[in-house]
């Protein structure tokens, strides 16, 4: 998509997006290396959406902007999205410094507290399992075990969030931003509308250029999560055209129908690839794996890469189109019906 011209935000620096809706941009210490963090400008204060990971460059940052451009008012709440540490991660610690209340969905603030409350040696067991299921090598599966927790190891301790649900409206100095959740990139996002002024705070679910990451939860694999993100792709093919879109990395767009269109045929085209791979020998996640991206990845990147291959294989189970052998030899195989 084509970015709108607007200036990526400086650290310790807001871009204005609209007369209420400001965004900053926050590094990450992964390979997608940014997040795109959003504050909106309400009568009681400012609303935080989003944190950030935890570390000392996130939290150098906030120093920044809340004794910078954020320090005429006080911060009024924080909303978080969803429970991915690049947005959840820091909430605890934001609380902390504000003293704001934090607002989540439901299900985002318990899959958030079931990862970060799970024991290092407990998170390294259940994904060590999980890669052998995979037909992931061996030596990959004991390395996940030894390394503890990926969640923990990003997050400061998680606050306690009050829940906050679809259709709340957040009143704010300039609009009415109607919350949205959906299924899909995770369990319950919130996202933001405001459908007077044609702004569409879309967070993780729809974005510019990545396709985003559609993965196998590791607490039920069986999930079906990629159904639940194509009916959220269906009804964002009917957007406006000249709807501005905020999204939670790279930068802002328009024509978010057209992004949607392109993102659903996406995702046939990987659900057809593994189909016809399965006609020719039966597929574990590592073989879907490499049907699908055809490199090898380090650790970080294998739990999207390999969630990811899980979620194509299970709709293709949904949907009648392959069949599941479990732990056959020791791992998951799908073949076709
Ligand atoms: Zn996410």
């Amino acid at each position: 998509m084509i970015p709108l011209d607007i200036p990526v935000p400086e650290t310790g620096k807001l871009t204005q997006l609209a007369d209420d809706l400001y965004w900053a941009r926050f590094d990450l210490p992964f390979r997608l290396n940014h997040i795109n963090l959003y504050m909106l400008d309400t009568q009681d204060g400012w609303c935080l959406i989003d944190a950030g990971v935890n570390n000392e460059v996130t939290a150098a940052h906030w120093h920044m902007l809340l004794e910078g451009p954020l320090s005429g008012q006080p911060v009024a709440f924080i909303l978080i999205t969803h429970h991915h540490v690049d947005h959840m991660g820091y909430a605890g610690a934001l609380a902390s410094l504000t003293g704001a209340p934090c607002f989540a969905s439901s299900d985002e603030a318990v899959h958030g507290h079931w990862l970060y409350d799970l024991a290092p040696q407990e998170f390294g067991a259940i994904l060590s399992r999980t890669y052998r299921w995979y037909g992931l090598p061996a030596e990959i599966a004991q390395r996940v075990a030894q390394n503890g927790s990926r969640y923990r190891a990003n997050a400061s301790p998680l606050p306690i969030f009050q829940e906050i649900t679809a259709g709340e409206v957040i009143h704010t100095r300039a609009g009415a931003w109607e919350v949205r959740i959906d299924t899909g990139h995770s369990d319950a996002q919130i996202s933001l509308m405001d459908c007077q002024r044609n702004l569409f705070l879309s967070v993780d679910f729809l974005l510019p250029r990545i396709s985003p990451n559609i993965s196998a939860d590791i607490r039920n694999p069986d999930f079906d999560s990629l159904s639940h993100y194509f009916t959220y792709l269906e009804e964002m093919t009917s957007l406006p055209a000249d709807m501005s879109i905020f999204p939670g990395h790279d930068w802002p767009f328009r024509d978010g129908g057209a992004r949607a269109t392109i993102l659903i045929e996406h995702h046939h085209e990987r659900l057809q690839q593994l189909e016809d791979a399965a006609q020719n020998q039966p597929l574990s996640v590592a073989l879907a794996m490499d049907v699908l991206f055809g490199r090898a990845f380090g650790d970080h990147e294998l739990y999207f890469a390999s969630g990811e291959a899980r979620a194509h294989l299970t709709h293709l189970v949904a949907t009648g189109r392959l069949q599941i052998k479990r732990h056959d030899k020791g791992h998951d195989l799908y073949v076709p019906v």
